[in-house]
């Protein structure tokens, strides 16, 4: 178990509470595509609101670089946290994010209320942590929640900098839930531990595959990734996705695999075509594709085999999609480990990102045990690191 404080630890009766969410949405035309973030955000709101907090709440939204960009603005997700609290949510809408708005706002709050400040992002010291912003942001509140999971493993102002100058800083339950599920998973996980990762680049995943041979009994590698597996074995892998740089690493991690008794599966087939494009033509091999040809799916043999080898698994962590899943033709591989985890009775969690994107497009969501709501972050947590949005909060 997480050993931080958390908000069933503090006291926030008519106190100014600062709550780092993770509001990070989809947004088409100011429309919300994809509110799981707002929803997983609402048990810590509910919590602070009923214990009599005044609630301010903050956020970043995409990628504004220091600079007000209003289609980044935060105003579309008050309006529905207003809708999904049935209370307001007050915006306060200041370019500079602690503006007069902010002040004159949180001045004016009685216990219970909930104010949400601007996208903490249109402050260029918010990605630098500096200190001013910090001390800005700490200005307004008497104590610090942070519940932003997805941004956990970054060391920001609205993450990290201000809980030097909050006295009180906690966590809330969604950070508390990533954690204990994933902490839980990778560090006392009922066995057989099987951990599958995909996804495009084995840089990417280089430290989470290392840190994983040491927990997992067995490990499963699929995606674009797998085809630096491949040739490091001697495969011709024609135009598939490789990083040359790393093929040596890739023969390290299946000699450490052996020399630890980890069983380390890499696909027997693909699913290769000509063009990176869903009608492309495409078939099975087995063994080295044509010059021409790139491997865009996990081929059927290798379905069947990972399903084999998740049917008596016990805990199951999933980061990174099998193949193309974006391409319907090309989304098999996919699909067939996502049918395998519903079908077993296992501990499963999905580490955000494309594999969670994956799980939910195809339908799968409500069949995991715990689908993260942060990609880099549950990649930092399964990397071993310690994420410094939690390290800088206070322990029990
Ligand atoms: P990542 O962000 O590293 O988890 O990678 C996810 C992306 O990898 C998805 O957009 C997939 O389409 C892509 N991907 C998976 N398999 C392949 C492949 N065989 N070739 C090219 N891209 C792939």
């Amino acid at each position: 178990m997480l050993n931080k404080k958390s908000v069933d630890d503090i006291n926030v009766k008519g106190k100014r509470v600062l709550c780092r969410c993770d509001f990070n949405v989809p947004l088409q035309n100011g429309v919300i595509t994809d509110e799981n973030r707002l929803v997983a955000a609402l048990p810590t709101i509910k919590k602070l609101v009923a214990d009599g907090g005044k609630v301010i709440l903050c956020s970043h939204l995409g990628k504004p670089k220091g600079v007000a960009k209003p289609e980044l603005s935060l105003a579309p997700v008050a309006a529905r946290l207003t809708e999904l609290l049935g209370q307001e949510v007050k915006f306060a809408a200041d370019d500079c994010v602690v503006g007069e708005n902010a002040k004159a706002a949180v001045a004016a709050m009685n216990d219970g209320d909930i104010v949400l400040l601007q996208n903490t992002r249109y402050r260029a010291e918010e990605t630098k942590n500096g200190e001013a912003f910090s001390k800005e942001l700490a200005s307004l509140a008497d104590v610090f929640v942070n519940d932003a999971f997805g941004t956990a493993h970054r060391a920001h102002c609205s993450t990290v900098g201000v809980t030097e100058f909050v006295d009180t800083c906690a966590v809330g339950y969604l950070m508390q839930k990533e954690i204990d599920f994933l902490g839980n998973a990778v560090n006392n996980p009922a066995r057989p531990f099987v951990a599958i990762l995909g996804g495009s680049k084995v840089s990417s995943k280089i430290s989470v595959i290392n840190n994983l041979l040491e927990k997992v009994d067995v490990l499963i590698i699929g995606g674009g990734m797998s085809y630096t597996f491949a040739k490091a074995q001697g495969e011709e892998i024609g135009k598939s996705l490789v990083e040359d740089d790393y093929i040596e690493y890739a023969k390290e991690m299946i000699a450490k695999a052996e020399a630890k008794g980890v069983k380390f599966l890499l696909p027997i087939d693909t699913v290769a075509a000509k063009e990176f494009n869903n009608d492309a033509p495409s078939r099975v091999v087995e063994g080295s594709m044509a010059a021409d040809e790139m491997g865009l799916d996990i081929g059927p043999k290798t379905c069947e085999l990972y399903k084999a080898a998740l049917a008596d698994a016990k805990t199951v962590v999933w980061n990174g999609p099998m193949g193309v899943f974006e391409m319907p033709n090309f989304a098999k591989g996919t699909i067939a480990v996502a049918e395998a985890l519903a079908a077993i009775d296992a501990t499963t969690i999905i580490g955000g990102g494309d594999s969670a994107a994956a799980v939910n497009t195809l339908g799968f969501g409500d069949k995991m045990t715990h689908i993260s709501t942060g990609g880099g972050a549950s990649l930092e947590f399964l990397e071993g690191k310690e994420l410094p949005g939690v390290a800088a909060i206070n322990d029990k």
